[in-house]
């Protein structure tokens, strides 16, 4: 019996690499759902290629351009967000979530409920709700694999072991596109420069956030909930080879490193054959001529997106969702061009002072309602943050 398996973001990076696992070895798997957003060639080459049973654009504008694209090919075609978490509810043994963003958290919550394994690439669900997210997989029997490269690293390095053993879990860097930049030069930094990672290829807002060091803050707040450990015990190591992903510090003073190349089909393809190894068309590491690897402290005045994961860890409460839900608005202005690379981290802590402040709930039960509330007024407020800092800028 083949697999049934669906892919939520399949048009992305994380999609597109998950899809290239699945086509080696398309025997083995039934492809039922795949998921896009604009690209709607993509998405339809995709469905197609896969021979999956639907099709889904977020866009409810685009639904004509899908059905036309998938003509002929007897494949369904849906729209709009609430049919994306619908098509992640069909019955699937395995389910990649990639959506970039909170619209990924109702989809994940979606499959989680049918008690499915889940991928999660889509690390901001953690951010937003982590608890309610684990929950919700504990209430109906699912099982949360992690794609994010540090960690289905740190996953490897427990693999036989206690928690009560783990004294420390360090997740390394690259340090993004500035990392050797002048501080002073970080403020003039292009969305083309910013949109340019030097090991990795990603999508561009996860690349930008590399660069901002937003999506390691995002991965320091993953690593607390998906292994319930201590903010304390979680440290951040620059390593700018990329190849070191994580390392497992045990009380008995031994550290476990977990090594390879830096392509993400290892992680999916760990998630997608756990708990078994499979043969996978990654590189092979040669360390001689590699030679030598690298690490520093993160500096934390070129990467204060690290000091505010902290903060939001600290005051715990729904400031998970308004740092992410304030994350993105900030990423947007960046990228439409109205918010200069540096002041992305001061609109996000200007929104978590705000609605702190501003009676926003940020203490209100963890729901999915409550999330999605606060992530609503979180955009809002970041939002009205960087329209004052365009004007500001306008008028100087
Ligand atoms: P991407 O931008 O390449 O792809 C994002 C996918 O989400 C696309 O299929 C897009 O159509 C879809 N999408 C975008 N907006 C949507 C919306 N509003 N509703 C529904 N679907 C929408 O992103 P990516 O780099 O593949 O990253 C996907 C997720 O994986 C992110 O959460 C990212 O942080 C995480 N991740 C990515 C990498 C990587 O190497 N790319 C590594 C670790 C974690
Ligand atoms: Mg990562």
């Amino acid at each position: 019996m083949p697999r049934k398996v669906s892919i939520l973001g399949s048009t992305g990076s994380i999609g597109q690499n998950t899809i290239d696992l699945i086509l080696r070895a398309p025997d083995e798997y039934e492809v039922i759902a795949v998921t896009g957003a604009r690209n709607i060639s993509q998405l339809a080459a995709d469905a197609r290629a896969l021979s999956a049973q639907i099709a889904v654009t977020a866009h409810d504008n685009l639904l004509d351009e899908l059905r036309a694209a998938l003509e002929g090919s007897g494949i369904e075609a849906a729209a709009g967000a609430q049919s994306i978490t619908e098509a992640a509810s069909r019955p699937a043994d395995w389910i990649m979530s990639a959506i970039v963003g909170a619209a990924g958290l109702e989809p994940g919550m979606a499959a989680l409920a049918q008690g499915t394994t889940l991928a999660l690439a889509n690390k901001e669900s953690l951010v937003c709700a982590g608890r309610l997210v684990l929950e919700t997989g504990r209430a109906h029997g699912a099982t949360i694999m992690p794609v994010d490269s540090e960690h289905s690293a740190v996953f490897q390095a427990l693999v036989g072991e206690e928690m009560a053993a783990v004294e420390r879990i360090i997740i390394t860097a690259s340090g993004g596109a500035f990392r050797d930049w002048p501080l002073d030069d970080l403020a003039q930094a292009t969305l083309a420069q910013a949109s340019s990672h030097p090991n990795w290829d990603m999508g561009q807002r996860i690349t930008i956030d590399s660069a901002s060091m937003f999506n390691k803050a995002m991965e320091v707040i993953e690593t607390r909930e998906f292994f319930d450990v201590k903010p304390e015990e979680i440290e951040v190591l620059v390593h700018p080879q990329s190849m070191i992903h994580a390392l497992v510090g045990f009380n008995d003073g031994a550290l476990m490193a977990h090594v390879g190349p830096p392509d993400m089909r290892h992680a999916i393809g760990y998630a997608l054959h756990y708990p078994d190894r499979r043969k996978l068309p990654v590189e092979r590491l040669d360390l001689a001529a590699i030679g030598r690897f690298d690490f520093y402290a993160p500096d934390m005045r070129r990467w204060p997106a690290l000091r505010i994961a902290r903060e939001v860890m600290a005051r715990g409460g729904l400031a998970g969702a308004v740092f992410n839900a304030a994350k993105e608005t900030a990423l947007d202005g960046f990228i439409a061009g109205q918010l200069a690379f540096t002041q992305m981290s001061d609109i996000v802590a200007a929104t978590l002072d705000t609605l702190e402040h501003g009676g926003g709930h940020i203490d209100a039960t963890m729901t999915l309602d409550n999330v999605l509330q606060i992530d609503h007024l979180a955009r809002k407020a970041a939002k009205a943050a960087i329209d004052k800092t365009t004007n500001k800028y306008v008028k100087t």
